[in-house]
C-alpha cells in the first residue's frame, strides 16, 4: 500500500492505463484529493465502483498526525506533525499582506550543520518522501479550510536541505503546483538552499519558474565556512559561478537570505563585500532577524544596527528587504519545536 499523495498526475495516468482505465480519470482523482480535499475514496462520486475498488486496493489517503500546534500573537501557527514511522516534522503557517504562506520541511533533521541553526542539533534521520511534503501543505490548507481561506504560497524553508532530497522535493512541488493539484502558482513557490552547487546546476537546467533563494549569511569564505560547513565543499566562487549560470538560463531574480547575527556579519565591511559579490547579478538581499536558539550563542542584531545595515546596503545600490519577524513568541526557528519535543 502506498499513499496516493506520492503520485503526480502523470503517475496516476500511467497507473490507470496499466489497469485498463481511461487516463482522464487522473484529473478527477486529483480534483477530489486536492480541490475537494477528500479523505476517503468512497467520496469520489463520479468514479466507477470498479475504479474506486482498484484504488483502495493499492493506495490509502491519510492525514498527518498533529502532535503539537502553537499559535503566535501575530497569527503564525506552527505545527509538529508525526509521520507513519513516528518521525516528527515541522511546518509553519504565516500570514502576509499578500496571503497565506506555508513553510514546509524537506527532511527529518538536517546534515548541513549550520552553526546557528536548531535543525542541525539533531542529525538527519531520513529524507522526506514526496507524499510527506505534499501532506504538510495539505494539512496547512485543511487548517485554512476551517476559516474559508486558501493557501497561496509555499516556501521550502523548514527543516532540511531541499537539494539534498532533490527528486522528492521537486515531485512534491509539481503536485502542489499542478492546476488539478493544490494549484499554487510556480512563482509562489520558493526553494531555499544553503548552496549545494550540484543541486543548483540541476535546477538551472529545468527551467522551472519557482523562486530560488540562497542562504548566504556571509560574503567571504572565511566567515561563511565558520558559519556554514557547506561552504568548505562549495566555496563562494563556485557558488556564484553556478548562480550566474542559473541566471543566464533563467530570467529570474535570485533571493539571497542574510541572517542578521549581532557582531558577526552586520558591519560595514560586509556591506562592501556584498556589493562586490553580487555585482551584475539580478538579485536582492532579504535580511532576516535571527530567532534565538537557546543552545547557540548567536544573538540577532539590534534593531538599530539592522536598520543601519539595511540603509547602507541600499546606499550602495543593493536591492534589499528586511523580513518581518514572525512567531518569535513561539518556537518558530527551524527545528526548534521538534528539538524541544524530543528533549
Ligand atoms: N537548508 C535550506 C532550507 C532550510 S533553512 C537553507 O539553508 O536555505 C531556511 C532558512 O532559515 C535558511 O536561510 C536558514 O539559514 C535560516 N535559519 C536557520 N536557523 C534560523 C534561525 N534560528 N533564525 C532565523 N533563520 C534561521
Amino acid at each position: 500500500m502506498r499513499s496516493i499523495y506520492d503520485l503526480s498526475l502523470k503517475d496516476i495516468e500511467n497507473y490507470l492505463l496499466l489497469h485498463d482505465f481511461k487516463a482522464f480519470h487522473a484529473k478527477q482523482i486529483f480534483r477530489w484529493l486536492y480541490h475537494k480535499r477528500a479523505s476517503d475514496f468512497d467520496q469520489m462520486s463520479d468514479l466507477s465502483k470498479k475504479l474506486i475498488g482498484q484504488l483502495k486496493e493499492d493506495f490509502y489517503i491519510s492525514d498527518l498526525k498533529i502532535r503539537d500546534k502553537q499559535v503566535s500573537k501575530d497569527g503564525t501557527k506552527k505545527f509538529l506533525f508525526e509521520l507513519e514511522d513516528g518521525a516528527l516534522v515541522e511546518s509553519v503557517l504565516m500570514i502576509f499582506e499578500y496571503g497565506f504562506s506555508a513553510c514546509v520541511s524537506s527532511q527529518v533533521g538536517c546534515n548541513m550543520g549550520c552553526a546557528f541553526c536548531a535543525s542541525g542539533l539533531l542529525k538527519k534521520q531520513r529524507d522526506l518522501k514526496a507524499e510527506e511534503i505534499v501532506s504538510q501543505a495539505l494539512m496547512v490548507q485543511r487548517e485554512l479550510d476551517n476559516e474559508g481561506n486558501r493557501l497561496g504560497n509555499i516556501v521550502v524553508m523548514g527543516t532540511g536541505e531541499p537539494f539534498d532530497n532533490y527528486d522528492n522535493v521537486m515531485k512534491a512541488m509539481s503536485i502542489i503546483n499542478d492546476p488539478y493539484g493544490l494549484e499554487i502558482g510556480a512563482r509562489h513557490i520558493s526553494i531555499s538552499t544553503c548552496g549545494l552547487v550540484p543541486g543548483i546546476e540541476r535546477f538551472a537546467k529545468e527551467n522551472l519558474q519557482y523562486n530560488l533563494a540562497i542562504s548566504l549569511h556571509a560574503p567571504d569564505d572565511e566567515l561563511r565556512s565558520s558559519l556554514m560547513p557547506v561552504n568548505k565543499a562549495y566555496p563562494l566562487a563556485e557558488l556564484m559561478k553556478a548562480l550566474k549560470n542559473y541566471a543566464s538560463l533563467n530570467n529570474r531574480r535570485l533571493t539571497f537570505e542574510y541572517l542578521l547575527l549581532k557582531g558577526v556579519n552586520d558591519s560595514e565591511k560586509q556591506v562592501k563585500q556584498l556589493k562586490e559579490l553580487l555585482k551584475g547579478l539580478n538579485a536582492y538581499i532579504n535580511l532576516i532577524p535571527y530567532n534565538k536558539v537557546s543552545e547557540k550563542d548567536f544573538e540577532t542584531s539590534s534593531e538599530e544596527n539592522a536598520l543601519r545595515f539595511y540603509d547602507l546596503l541600499k546606499k550602495n545600490g543593493i536591492a534589499v528587504t528586511l523580513r518581518q519577524k514572525k512567531g518569535d513568541d513561539i518556537d518558530a526557528a527551524c527545528g526548534q519545536l521538534r528539538a524541544n519535543k524530543l528533549k
